[in-house]
């Protein structure tokens, strides 16, 4: 039975009775207390680590950790959970496909179109493999709408086109660009998929079959989930022909002097002892998440940020660049920086992040030097909104008089 409720959501953060006014869960969310038990029962019980030793307890883990890949295979409707690959985070799983999937394919004069819209962990690996090898980094433009402008598919891509690098929602405007649309444009001139899911994963259920996604890349922090761990899904086909990207144990058969031979995909890109507490922490919260009613939740966040921007609007000076039904408001005051505001409200204790969110492509785009942005969880309440209001009243008081 999925089931939504404010109260009884916020009730599962213990870091919310000490982080005063928290509206920056795009940076990081907050972790829920099955992520604390689990992790710490990991800490506090477990012996052993896994894939290695052949007692109870390693034994144990070592079904846990491949259970809960079939855990995130089923959340996002992944038929294989050999497709599921763990990574740090959605960089590192992003610069593994940069590095063993599309690096090999790479000619000079070939192409990768990205979105302007890309957080720079969707961005520089394939600025980098375009520079190492004399390919173009083609700009897919925002749209006057603050989503990237899919209309111009058509034109930009080409038999060149390897790859179309594009977010899922991005981490300033919260814009969600049609999926599907510009997946199935790439797939008409054989181009791949790269979509970064960072920010989208905790607002929409993912459907990679439906979408049809060859990659797909989050990070469990900004997830509910531990830190330091991260997810590739790829299609197996597209695993199967990508080599190891770290040598070290567990990811081959055998090895001597001559040579060495690969473990398939998922444990080829997995070497050395990985983080057990992490998939564990994850897993724990995916069963807390099965029980949500995950588009209720999205509504709340919504409504918040709907009703942030209404009361914000006749602030002297503000300007939203915020995308229709976004989550998270990223805005302005013209006139006033954004690191002085953004210093007030933490002195107000209204917890907010300023600057240019690893998004310099777009704060081009948008013609600013950086926002500020409150990004809102389904554990923020509507006093929140009112205290972001308050403090940032204040602090326009406090500069205009400075
Ligand atoms: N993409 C987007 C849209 C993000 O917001 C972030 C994190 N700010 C990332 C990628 C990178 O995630 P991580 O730092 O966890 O690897």
């Amino acid at each position: 039975m999925h089931n939504f409720y404010p109260a009884n959501f916020r009730a599962q953060f213990p870091a919310l009775q000490d982080a005063g006014v928290y509206l920056d869960s795009a940076a990081t969310t907050l972790k829920p207390q099955c992520l604390i038990d689990a992790t710490s029962t990991f800490y506090s019980l477990s012996a052993g680590t896994v894939h290695r030793s052949h007692y109870a307890s390693a034994q144990e883990l070592t079904a846990r950790y491949e259970q809960a890949r079939t855990q995130v295979a089923r959340w996002i409707n992944a038929t294989d959970p050999h497709s599921i690959v763990w990574t740090r985070g959605a960089t590192e799983a992003i610069n593994l496909v940069a590095q063993s999937w599309l690096e090999p394919l790479l000619h000079a004069g070939d192409e990768i179109v990205v979105s302007e819209a890309e957080h720079h962990a969707n961005f520089v690996p394939w600025l980098m493999l375009a520079q190492r090898h004399n390919a173009r980094l083609i700009k897919l433009p925002l749209g006057s709408d603050k989503l990237p402008d899919l209309s111009l598919l058509p034109q930009l891509l080409n038999g060149k086109t390897r790859l179309l690098a594009l977010g899922q929602m991005s981490n300033v405007t919260g814009g969600r660009p049609s999926l599907k649309l510009a997946i199935e444009l790439a797939h008409q001139v054989g181009a791949k998929v790269m979509i970064d899911g960072a920010q989208g994963i905790v607002h929409a259920r993912t459907d990679v079959q439906a979408l049809d996604i060859d990659f797909y890349a989050f990070s469990g922090h900004k997830f509910y989930g531990p830190t330091g761990l991260g997810v590739l899904y790829a299609k197996p086909e597209l695993l199967e022909v990508m080599s190891p990207w770290h040598g070290g144990g567990k990811m081959l058969t055998q090895v001597d002097f001559k040579g060495f031979t690969i473990k398939p995909p998922p444990w080829r890109f997995e070497a050395g002892t990985p983080n057990v507490a992490g998939v564990i922490g994850l897993s724990a919260t995916l069963d807390w998440l099965a029980n949500i009613d995950m588009e209720a939740a999205e509504r709340w966040s919504c409504e918040l940020a709907d009703t942030a921007e209404e009361q914000l609007a006749v602030l002297p000076g503000f300007r939203s660049f915020r995308a229709s039904n976004a989550s998270l408001l990223s805005f302005e005051l013209a006139g006033l920086h954004h690191h002085d505001v953004v210093t007030l409200l933490a002195e107000s204790g209204v917890a907010l992040r300023a600057g240019q969110h690893c998004a310099q492509p777009l704060m081009q785009a948008l013609g600013v030097s950086g926002t500020l942005r409150a990004s809102f969880a389904p554990y923020n309440t509507l006093q929140d909104v009112e205290a972001l209001v308050r403090a940032l009243r204040l602090a326009i008081d406090l500069l205009e008089e400075s």
